[in-house]
């Protein structure tokens, strides 16, 4: 256990022990769900879900079903002492922290699969992450029980996918999007960002900019198609070494739009060497 003043449960026992206790006092439950490595992003929405919620529970699980096997989850950033730390500074109640062998004991067999917002982008490139964070966050939702989950715009996608989910499996729990938190440039913060060396560091900043470029090009008349090929071209000259796209879409089923209509979100993914970094904004 770590030394950090804020209490901590291992187990489905513990965190509905807390739970149970909070609701038999009246009191509504916020849950934050995180794979920890934590910034400004994950706290603003600890902040959020305390202003809405009366005790508010943070998860945190480096949940490998969405990490590919050639993907980063063995260097993947940890600091529960830390994380734990800045939970209590932001007001969270209690930290759910579970070995993988309680999310995932043996002879775990069910995998949550939501098709239509899975689908292109991060589905295409990454083809086993939704099934991976469905399956968690339907865990995470259930064992938790909360009037309300909070997760953030900058994993645009996943957001919708969770919606999805929600929705579609009739769970009585309120999902809340919240804004994307920046560093000073305007890089997404994420814990990803903690790989990058100083030169990739100047140029990450450079993938919010031609987002917005995009976005300007497309309100002022330029076709989808072309500004979407124009920021690739953009981000290519900064110094991004692939694109894995940038994408114009409905802002609510993330199709293509043969012209602009509202909502519309810009989202795109880049590799800034071994890092992948991704980022989305309203059109
Ligand atoms: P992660 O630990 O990366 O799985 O993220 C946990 C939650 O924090 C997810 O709902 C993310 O969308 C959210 N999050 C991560 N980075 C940010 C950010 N820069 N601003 C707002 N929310 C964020």
């Amino acid at each position: 256990m770590s030394a950090s003043p804020l209490s901590a449960a291992r187990d489905v026992a513990g965190l509905r022990a807390a739970v149970n206790g909070w609701r038999k006092a009246g009191l509504s439950v916020g849950l934050v769900p995180t794979m920890g490595a934590l910034h400004e992003g994950h706290l603003s929405l600890v902040r959020t879900a305390k202003a809405r919620c009366d005790r508010v529970v943070a998860s945190l699980f480096v949940n490998p079903r969405q990490f590919a096997p050639h993907e980063d989850f063995e260097r993947y950033p940890r600091d529960e002492a830390g994380d734990s730390t800045l939970l209590a500074s932001a007001g969270c109640d209690l930290l759910f922290a579970p070995e993988r062998t309680v999310m995932y004991p043996e002879g775990f067999s069910t995998n949550v699969i939501v098709t239509s917002v899975s689908t292109p982008l991060e589905g295409e490139m990454r083809p086993h992450f939704f099934g991976g964070v469905a399956t968690v966050v339907t865990k995470l939702l259930l064992q938790c029980l909360p009037d309300a989950a909070f997760f953030g715009e900058k994993d645009y996608q996943q957001l919708l996918v969770i919606k999805r989910l929600a929705h579609d499996l009739d769970m009585p729990i309120e999902i809340v999007g919240c804004p994307t938190v920046r560093e000073h440039d305007g890089l997404a913060m994420s814990s990803r960002n903690a790989y990058l060396n100083a030169d990739e560091r100047r140029v990450a900043g450079r993938l919010n900019l031609v987002l917005h470029e995009a976005i300007k090009a497309v309100r002022g008349g330029a076709a989808i198609v072309d500004a979407e090929a124009e920021a690739s071209r953009h981000l290519s000259a900064a110094g991004f070494t692939s694109i894995d796209y940038v994408a114009i879409r409905d802002a609510e089923t993330l199709e293509r739009l043969d012209e602009l209509r509202d909502p519309a979100r810009v989202l795109a993914a880049a590799w800034l060497g071994k890092t992948r970094l991704i980022d989305n904004m309203e059109v």
